[in-house]
């Protein structure tokens, strides 16, 4: 028997969310065969992610993806730290970057959209072997595969042989959970509220950006717009529970304390979700390797867990073709390992957790002072240079590239 005839496909896939779809059509646009099994009948459209940064959307570019985002998101030229109510601010301008990417803006736009144009892709390319409603249940490696044990969603099990298991399957990830791996760091002790409504914010506040993290009295909230609605993550009071918080009252008692107006918001969507700061000790497990969330997380602020587990994928594919089409040797996966956790540890989780604790302070003095040390990086153009190659994790990207 051929070689290639004991694996049903080169590579499976465990999660077919944005990170897992992306690695499976850059890997399928490379020539190998990919399986995606995802545990869920659809693409969820939840509220998650909405922030775009620029590399990511230079490297989608090569996918003509990022033409289907842009289409159906918001170019953001710039972002803004905001003191609520006076509207003192620092605004970061993104056009400073424009010999470093060729899209200097942040793209506000839905993870689901990304998600759906992935799908879409390889749908159309004919190479799509996604396995909707399908759950992976366990896996067993040896030294040329993986045996990966999945449960349909009308319960029937079965299996199928691969050379590489990858675990692309979020923050509780089974694959990582059954490779019985510490995932290092805490969880964060606040549970944040995110609503969405239609509110203009941006003819009620003056000078408001799209992206916009606000100190408020005691507290902060950050207004993102994504097309047709802003997003108002609001960070709660430490006195309340998370139930007492997401009744219809506290939440219309949170929005008021934003803009005060007559009558009440429409809300059109509300979720809490908790916040983590872990990250695996390595990436790679012989055949078994992680990736995206499954790998690390972080906090929201600052927008950067999917846009980093977008760069693993793209990072990844390049190592899995080296080895399946180039006949490199499995140790051709360490240097994934190498230059993507430096930079998740290093940047992304450290960068989120600086943001959060930034827009957590509480003292009107250190707010002020941080304020104006904000002020004085935008208004010099090489600081700010400095400082957005860094945030809009450029910097992170060329750093990991620099490592081999
Ligand atoms: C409120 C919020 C706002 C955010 N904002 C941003 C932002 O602006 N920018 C940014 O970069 N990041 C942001 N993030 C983070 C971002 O949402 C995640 O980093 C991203 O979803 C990670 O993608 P993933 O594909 O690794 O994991 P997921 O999106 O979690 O996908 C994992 C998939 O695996 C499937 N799965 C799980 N277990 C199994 C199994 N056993 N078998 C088969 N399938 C399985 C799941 O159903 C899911 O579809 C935000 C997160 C939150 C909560």
């Amino acid at each position: 028997m051929a070689e290639t005839a004991k694996f049903d496909c080169e590579v499976i896939v465990c999660g077919g969310g944005p990170v897992g779809l992306c690695l499976s059509l850059l890997l399928s646009r490379a020539g190998l065969t990919t399986i995606v099994l995802e545990k869920e009948m659809a693409i969820e459209k939840d509220l998650r992610a909405s922030t775009f940064h620029p590399p990511t959307l230079d490297m989608l570019e090569e996918l003509e993806i990022t033409a289907k985002l842009l289409g159906q998101g918001l170019i953001c030229p710039e972002w803004q730290i905001r003191l609520h109510p006076d509207g003192e601010r620092a605004v970061f301008d993104l056009s400073v970057l424009d010999s470093d990417t060729r899209y200097p803006f942040r793209l506000q736009c839905e993870q689901w959209k990304l998600s759906v144009a992935l799908k879409e892709a390889l749908c159309e390319d004919g190479k799509a072997d996604i396995r909707f409603g399908t759950e992976v249940t366990g896996f067993e490696q040896d030294e040329a595969g993986v045996l990966v044990k999945l449960r349909s969603h009308t319960g029937e099990e079965s299996q199928l042989r691969t050379r590489f298991l990858i675990g692309a399957d979020g923050s509780r990830s089974i694959v990582r959970k059954m490779l019985d791996i510490d995932f290092n760091g805490l969880t964060y002790p606040e549970t944040t509220l995110l609503v969405t409504t239609h509110f203009p914010f941006e003819d009620n506040l003056e000078g408001i950006s799209n992206v916009s993290y606000c100190w408020k009295d005691g507290g902060n909230f950050s207004l993102l717009k994504v097309p047709g609605r802003w997003r108002v993550s609001i960070y709660p009071r430490e006195d309340l529970s998370v139930e007492d918080q997401l009744t219809a009252d506290a939440v219309e008692a949170s929005l008021q304390q934003i803009v005060p107006k007559s009558g009440a918001y429409d809300v059109i969507e509300k979720r809490p979700y908790r916040v983590h700061q872990r990250i695996v000790d390595n990436y790679v497990h012989q055949r078994v390797i992680l990736v995206g969330d499954a790998a690390h997380l972080n906090s929201p602020s600052g927008g950067m867990g999917l846009n980093g587990g977008i760069h693993d994928a793209f990072e990844l594919s390049a190592a899995l073709s080296d080895i399946l089409k180039h006949a490199a040797g499995l140790d051709r996966l360490s240097l994934y390992d190498r230059r993507r956790r430096p930079v998740a540890r290093d940047q992304i989780l450290a960068q989120a957790d600086a943001n959060r604790a930034r827009m957590r302070e509480k003292s009107p003095e250190k707010r002020r002072e941080i304020l104006a040390g904000l002020q004085k990086i935008t208004a010099d153009r090489k600081a700010l240079h400095a400082h957005l190659l860094k945030s809009s994790m450029i910097e992170g990207l060329r750093m990991s590239a620099a490592i081999d």
